[in-house]
């Protein structure tokens, strides 16, 4: 089969534009090389739908940031995704940081965010009780929302499947040839795809996919690692607005943001890394971390801390996206070097990419049977009586509570599971329904979530995976009957 997209990258870039180009006649598929969509950069982030504040006026950054920002509230309705419209306080503690609040307000303004403000100590504390107590000033950002990323991104690609685009996993782009009519795309497992248009939204490794075809890449991506603590969501309404300090050279700076679920992420810090992959964490980047939310709040029940992890920024040369067809090749589109704010301007980048690049060069004829809107599952716990009696005379699985810390249970698992993009490994059943993303971690329940996947799945417990296609959890077994 030939396609006429061919999308490489299931972060939130790729189901974006996946979702977007299922609202035309066109045979579309995603190829990921992870076992799951929004693995990478689209899991490890700060949640935040910016207002805009930040990019340099008249950049595409600025622009898609905005833009994006209101897309998020028609998918809130459309995807029946999480948002969280708690708004943003950028604080400063001097003269010379109320100077930069300034500075902020005026590009804020510029970049047509609305309902910007500067609020003075008393103000502020009223609003926010655990401010630091050298806070003098803050720029009140109202428009700033939190969500819940890598179930956007789901949401988008299971809109994007069920509108009649292909998603295959598991499958990592090695090389890609010009044809006659457009493109070879091979991956690793030897399938080859042939495509009129090649989209390549693989994040940090743009510019790795970019090499495979041209002679020479316009950007390049220099990834930046953020490291984050996440606070258990005991904590909920320590704070209620997302914190920033004033930006510096290295970017916004160690923010404390409420997130939807009620946990707080504190961090992250900026560090120039060689990996395009390397996620670990170090104690001395948790130390700064740690020292820059000190900046910002006080009484921080640090001791609360569930879990660290880091993120990789997609970083480019280029300093703002990279959204443009090859100039050595036509009907192939980069989209890269989309770093923050990238989860906030993804719906707008879909738009940008299909309305100025794709549809001046081809007639897009609707999708008759486009459906915008997909509904998220509401878990056992959060129903009503009347829905929990219904739910559990039909599944008797609700009543086992496999994910004590936030009570989830086997039936909202296996529901999980059999999706439009179904979820085959541990990572994936926690990114949808929160198994084991509670205090324990999955301490105590991913024994049953393996369980329960080689169960529907048909596999044994030894081929189920966390991660990726090769990161099994139980590597052989150890009291077998002889
Ligand atoms: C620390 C940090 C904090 C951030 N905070 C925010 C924030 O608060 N708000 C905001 O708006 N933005 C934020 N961002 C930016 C945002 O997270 C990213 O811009 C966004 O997630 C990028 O999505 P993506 O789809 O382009 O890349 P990714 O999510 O990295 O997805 C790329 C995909 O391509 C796949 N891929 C790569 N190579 C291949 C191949 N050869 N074959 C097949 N598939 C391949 C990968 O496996 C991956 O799934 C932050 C980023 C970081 C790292």
């Amino acid at each position: 089969m030939r396609y006429d997209f061919l999308i490489i990258g299931s972060g939130i870039t790729g189901t974006m534009i996946a979702r977007e180009l299922s609202k035309y006649d066109a045979k579309t598929i995603v190829l990921e090389k992870e076992n799951d969509a929004a693995n990478h950069a689209t899991s490890a982030n700060s949640a935040i739908i910016h207002s805009g504040y930040d990019p340099d006026p008249g950049s595409l950054k600025a622009k898609l940031n905005v833009e994006g920002n209101l897309l998020y509230d028609v998918l809130e309705k459309e995807l029946d995704i999480p948002l969280y419209n708690n708004g943003a306080f950028m604080v400063a503690h001097d003269k010379d940081e109320e100077g930069l609040l300034q500075r902020y307000y005026e590009r804020a303004k510029t970049n047509g965010v609305p309902g910007v403000e500067i609020l003075d100590q008393q103000q502020a504390r009223a609003l926010e009780k655990n401010l630091a107590d050298d806070v003098t000033k803050v720029l009140n950002l109202p428009s700033t929302k939190v969500t819940y990323p890598w179930e956007v991104a789901i949401a988008a690609l299971e809109n994007a499947v069920d509108n009649g685009v292909s998603f295959a996993k598991n499958k990592q782009v090695v090389s890609i040839t010009a044809d006659n009519e457009g493109y070879t795309v091979k991956t690793e497992d030897g399938t080859t795809y042939h495509t009129r248009y090649v989209i390549n939204a693989a994040g940090a490794y743009t510019e790795k996919i970019a090499k495979m075809i041209e002679k020479k890449v316009p950007y390049h991506i220099t990834p930046r690692k953020g490291e984050y603590m996440i606070l258990d969501r005991r904590v909920a309404g320590f704070i209620q607005r997302t914190l920033y300090p004033t930006p510096d050279e290295k970017g916004k700076g160690i923010l404390m943001v409420p997130q939807y679920h009620g946990n707080i992420l504190i961090g992250p810090n900026s560090e120039h890394q060689a990996s395009l992959d390397d996620v670990s964490t170090s104690k001395g980047g948790l130390k700064i971390v740690k020292e820059g939310a000190l900046k910002l709040a006080k009484n921080i029940p640090f001791h609360k801390n569930i879990r660290t992890f880091s993120g990789v920024r997609a970083s480019s040369s280029h300093k703002d996206f990279y959204i443009k067809e090859s100039l050595e090749h036509s009907g192939f589109i980069h989209v890269a070097g989309i770093d923050s704010p990238g989860l906030t301007a993804a719906p707008a980048i879909a738009k940008y990419v299909v309305d100025t690049i794709i549809r001046p060069k081809e007639t897009l004829i609707d999708n008759k049977t486009f459906n915008p809107c997909r509904k998220a599952i509401t878990l056992y716990d959060d129903m009503s009586a009347e829905e929990k009696s219904v739910a559990f005379q039909s599944d008797a699985r609700y009543g086992n509570l496999v994910c004590k810390c936030e009570r989830v249970t086997e039936g909202d698992i296996v529901r999980h599971i059999h999706r439009s993009v179904n979820a085959d490994s541990v990572k994936a059943v926690k990114k949808r329904s929160r198994a084991g993303a509670g205090l324990c971690q999955g301490g105590y329940c991913e024994h049953q979530v393996i369980k329960i996947l080689a169960r529907e799945f048909g596999k044994t417990p030894l081929e189920i995976n966390y991660f990726s296609d090769q990161s099994n959890i139980l590597k052989n077994e150890t009291k077998v009957k002889k």
